[in-house]
Parts: structure tokens; sequence; C-alpha cells
């Protein structure tokens, strides 16, 4: 009741701060922050910068949340880019927080999507879950082989670009790391002699 606490006022701040900005930067914003609040010896200083920023932040990710529009009916009936479904998402190649409502978007089935993020869920994150359910749908026969490599490709569209922005490890983008990962190579020798 009344007045929110410093403390629930400054985990506010460190939530919104890491779903506007991307790894480092966040820490960044985070510890740039911590320093200022530390300078303060005032509870009440401390509250009215807290207060402020709260605020300044809140006001940045409802304009950001409201830049993420509905698809229309035509992209809804773009054919999926990896497999052809007839009706798909739009994904977003380039990360929507940091960029908005860009033009770079694919069109991919609901399926084809989940694969990508899984996919990248492994690659990036290291997911132990998400590698095991993407062997599972790779070698599952439903699956176009052509459909997974384009998968793949998208994911590793974003993947490359993150890496230039800095927010991932370069290794991650690499032919190496996906061999490592997802142990691409048997894939293909498997899918070749599926045929
Ligand atoms: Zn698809
Ligand atoms: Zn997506």
């Amino acid at each position: 009741m009344g007045e929110p606490s410093e403390q629930a006022l400054y985990d506010e701040l460190v939530l919104l701060i890491g779903e506007l900005y991307h790894g480092e930067e966040a820490a960044e914003i985070v510890e740039a922050f911590q320093a200022s609040l530390k300078s303060h010896t005032q509870a009440d200083e401390r509250m009215n910068i807290l207060t402020h920023w709260v605020d300044f932040y809140r006001l940045r990710k409802y304009r950001r949340d409201r830049q993420r529009r509905r698809p229309t009916y035509q992209e809804r009936t773009t054919a999926c880019a990896a497999c052809g479904y007839p009706a798909s998402h739009r994904h977003h190649v380039y990360d929507v927080a940091t960029h908005g409502e860009s033009e770079r978007t694919v069109a991919l089935c609901a399926n084809c999507h989940e694969l990508q993020h899984l996919m990248y869920n492994a690659l990036v994150n290291g997911s132990e879950y998400s590698r095991k359910l993407v062997n599972h749908i790779m070698y599952s026969e439903r699956v176009d082989p052509a459909a997974v490599e384009l998968v793949l490709e998208y994911c590793r569209a974003t993947i490359r670009y993150e890496v230039k922005q800095g927010w991932v490890a370069a290794e991650k983008a690499t032919d190496e790391w996906i061999e490592l990962t997802l142990r691409w190579s048997d894939y293909q020798r498997h899918a070749r002699s599926a045929v």
C-alpha cells in the first residue's frame, strides 16, 4: 500500500533495463545507476532518482511494445519461407527490442518458427533442452531436410547480426560451432542417405 519501497523500485528498474537492453549494455547501465544511487546518501534523493527513471523506462517499454503490430491477413497467408506451408508468422531477424518493427522479417510457419527459436537457444544460450528438441525434430523424418537447412540459415543471419552488434561471442556464428552443437554434418549425411 502507498509508496513502493526503494528496493521495489530498484528491482523494477533493473528488470526494465534488462528488457530494453542486451547483456553487457544492460549491465553497464545498471552499474551506472548503482554508482549514482550510492553517491546519494539521502533516501528521498534516491527515491526521486528511482521514480524518475522507472517512469522513463516504463514509457520507453510501452512505446516499444506498441511498435509490435499485428500481422495483416496478407502476411499471415504468405507461405512459410522454409517449408512452404501456406500460413506464417512474422519472424524478426533483427531484435525488435532494439530496432522496433524493423522491415527485416521473414515469413515462417508456426513449426519452422518454433524450430528457429529452438536452434537459436541451443546455439546462443547453450540450452541442452532446446538442443535435444532440435535434434528430435531434425531426425523425425517428418521434416524436409531442405526446410531444416533454411531455418538454420535464418537463425544464422540473426546470430551473425548479433555478433556484429557485440551481443554474442563471434565463435557462435562459425561453422565449427554449428557442427559442435548440432552435429550438422552427421545430419546432412543422414538426410542424404534417407533420400
Ligand atoms: Zn514452415
Ligand atoms: Zn521469431
